[in-house]
């Protein structure tokens, strides 16, 4: 089983299911060609796909297009059905800068045919996380900054405060389909600057300074 570790502690907390949010940018939205959505768009992604700073995320052959998306990821810390909006809030435990790992060319050929994603979003490797900050230890404002570098060029840079559905209202929207427990791992949404990545390059995503995480792609 998949453990995320809290940053300056030694904690570490079994992972459950990981809920992931599509579109919650609307400059994202646009250079895909999709529209802003009225709800949010959710997948899931399985547990065992989960890597950390310093693992390798492993090129599937069966894809030419692999994209990176540099995301906030969340971690519930309680579990929740039917929350409102100050119960989500409180259920944020941490949180973290993540990858979804998303194989565009794949992901293309299943929408034309009206076919779930799962092909394009749960390979081994497809979900990379950092350590985890508490919320006790840092209220996130949203004025904090996601980017995203490969090869030490930036290609995704922008505060979270551009999200449409912001953190709790993911959770609030989330729990009302499926419970949500401790462990589980809310990926929120890339913003617009995704792009192809190749075997032997190197990505680093870092959240406003106060945590990162680098991994290569073979
Ligand atoms: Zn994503």
């Amino acid at each position: 089983m998949k453990k995320v570790r809290i940053k300056n502690s030694g904690e570490e907390i079994p992972v459950g299911k990981i809920v992931c949010v599509g579109r919650n940018y609307a400059a994202h939205a646009a250079e895909l060609g999709n529209e802003i959505p009225a709800k949010p768009v959710l997948f899931l992604k399985p547990a065992s796909a989960l890597i950390f700073s310093g693992e390798n995320i492993i090129h599937p052959d069966f894809s030419q297009n692999m994209h990176h998306e540099a995301e906030l990821v969340l971690l519930v810390g309680r579990d929740l059905k039917n929350a409102g909006r100050a119960e989500a809030e409180k259920a944020i435990y941490g949180f973290g800068v993540g990858l979804d790992m998303t194989l565009r060319d794949i992901q293309d050929e299943l929408k034309k045919n009206g076919h779930p994603w799962t092909i394009a979003k749960c390979f081994d490797t497809s979900a990379a996380v950092s350590e985890l900050i508490l919320s006790d230890n840092h209220n996130l404002d949203m004025n904090e900054e996601l980017s995203l570098s490969v090869n030490g060029i930036t290609k995704q840079k922008e505060k979270l405060n551009m999200m449409l559905f912001p953190p709790a209202q993911l959770i609030e929207y989330i729990s009302s389909i499926m419970t949500l427990e401790r462990g589980d791992l809310i990926y929120t949404g890339t913003p617009a600057g995704v792009g192809r990545v190749s075997r032997g390059d190197k990505i680093t995503a870092q959240l406003g300074g106060l945590v990162s995480l680098e991994c290569g792609v073979i």
